[in-house]
């Protein structure tokens, strides 16, 4: 039987407000346990929530730049459950009337796929507080600093029918908070974790399956291990006839396996109803378009602008907006075209900075504002294997150079003897030089091993250390050899 997967996710953003949701106090990472909470974090009676304004600009811009409906009227309710980091026993969210419904967003999952996921739904709520087991026996510490901090949950449809899709989906959607400005995105602090709700079906089927809902995964690698885990096991258990259990699992890193949680409450177990302390939250018109006029250029449109101004190709245009730093550094060096073909300049600068410059930051774990090779230094490489100074091989040494000691290209170039023999005449007689010393080789070549070529082009870099320009010693020696 042919299985198909089918994966919807529930992100939570965490706003990057300097206040909580409901209260003044402050929402910074890593502060000493309980100093960053008051007492409407804490539900103290008597107390009363005010929404900050700030994260309902935040949802309102995330909506407009989904292409959702931004609901002119929406509704704080109350979700009921006891848990010891929710001192008031429930959770200030929003149920049956979210502040963002119906968005979209486009993904490209490979060179060759783009897909459109619908976003059911995105709601404002309040972050909970933290159980802490480290450095405690015997029983748990509980950290209330996070209560109140803002999240807005992002609800996907169940479109998504790979671990690959899913990743695509959620970098997307990462990417595109960081433009707006609303999250940082830092997933190792938990401003920005996944729900994975997986469920499997037979191929052709159209009712969804049974569906587990795997929590709190917080990296994309993780995410994909733990969906793929999932397919597997439901695959697995359904084959040897057994049922899913609708249940709320976790992932185990470690073992990269899922285990179970609790069994999934529904949500009549919550005991939703509207939060009598707060009331409907009303945007105007103005609002909005106010919120409206004030984004920014959004990820895609600044892919498509790649596409028709550069001439690249969908995929290196989404690779270089991923990350907006690295967008503007692709743009300067791009600008640097002057005496140039634009298009044959901006697309050899999209390969070296996804190439040779990410490989380089990956490596030593840097954020492209990190990079020890600026824009302006990168420029000056590219010029010279434009006008042909140097071949693409010689200028990865340059460029390491450049990286490890700085400087500039052409004072390298200059200082180590790189520049290219482009010389008819010189590369002639040093191929002369290379078929003198080898004539069984040249025997074999003219009777028809034509593999050899590569072997002459060899011996010239190997005698020219790189230098010669590799177009011209592969024309002049396919003339010399033939004739
Ligand atoms: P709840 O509020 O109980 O978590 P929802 O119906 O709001 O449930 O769905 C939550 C998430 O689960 C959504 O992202 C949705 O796409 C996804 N989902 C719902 N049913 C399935 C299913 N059968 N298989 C996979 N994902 C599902
Ligand atoms: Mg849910």
């Amino acid at each position: 039987m042919e299985w198909e997967a089918v994966i919807g996710l529930e992100v939570h953003a965490q706003l990057s407000t300097k206040s909580k949701i409901f209260s003044g106090a402050a929402t910074a990472y890593g502060a000493l346990p309980n100093t960053q909470a008051c007492f409407i974090d804490l539900g103290m009676p008597g107390v009363l929530p005010v929404l900050n304004k700030e994260a309902v600009v935040m949802a309102a811009r995330f909506g407009l730049a989904i292409g959702a409906r931004v609901e002119k009227r929406s509704v704080f309710a109350r979700k009921n459950y006891f848990y010891p980091d929710l001192p008031k026993g429930y959770q200030i969210s929003q149920f049956e009337h979210p502040i963002v419904s119906q968005g979209k967003l486009d993904i490209i999952v490979d060179e060759n796929t783009t897909k459109t996921i619908e976003i059911i739904r995105a709601h404002l709520e309040e972050d909970a507080g933290k159980s802490l087991h480290e450095n405690f026996q015997g029983m748990s510490g509980i950290d209330l600093n996070r209560a109140g901090t803002p999240l807005l949950e992002i609800v996907s449809a169940p479109e998504m029918r790979s671990a690959k899709e899913a990743v695509a989906y959620l970098k997307t959607l990462h990417t595109l908070v960081r433009y707006l400005g609303i999250c940082d995105g830092n997933m190792q602090e938990g401003s920005f974790r996944c729900d994975a709700n997986v469920s499997v079906r037979p191929k052709g089927q159209e009712k969804l399956g049974t569906r587990t809902e795997t929590k709190n995964v917080n990296s994309f690698r993780f995410v994909e291990k733990a969906i793929n885990y999932e397919i597997e096991r439901q695959i697995q258990v359904l084959e040897s006839g057994g049922k899913i259990v609708q249940e709320t699992r976790l992932y185990d890193a470690d073992k990269n396996i899922t285990r179970s949680m609790r069994a999934k409450e529904d949500a009549n177990d919550y005991r939703y109803f509207p939060d009598p302390d707060l009331l409907p939250l009303v945007l105007s018109d103005e609002f909005i378009a106010a919120v409206k006029s004030q984004l920014p250029e959004l990820p895609q449109e600044k892919a498509e602008r790649f596409q028709t101004q550069y001439g690249l190709s969908a995929y290196d245009a989404m690779n270089l907006i991923s990350d907006m730093a690295l967008a503007d550094y692709f743009e300067t060096v791009a600008a640097g075209t002057a005496k140039h073909d634009q298009k044959t300049y901006a697309k050899l600068a999209a390969n070296w900075i996804m190439g040779d410059l990410s490989a380089f930051l990956n490596k030593e774990n840097k954020e492209i504002g990190q990079s020890p090779v600026s824009a302006s230094q990168l420029q000056g490489l590219l010029n010279r294997i434009m006008d042909n100074t140097i071949s693409g091989k010689i200028a990865k040494t340059v460029f390491e150079t450049l990286w490890e000691a700085g400087g500039n290209a052409d004072e390298i170039i200059k200082q180590k003897g790189l520049i290219q023999i482009t010389d008819s005449t010189l590369i002639n007689a040093l191929i002369d030089e290379v078929i003198a010393v080898h004539p069984e080789q040249v025997a074999e070549y003219r009777s028809g091993k034509e593999k050899l070529f590569g072997f002459f082009v060899g011996q010239m870099m190997k005698k020219t250390q790189g230098k010669a320009n590799p177009d011209e010693v592969n024309k002049l020696l396919k003339t010399k050899l033939n004739g």
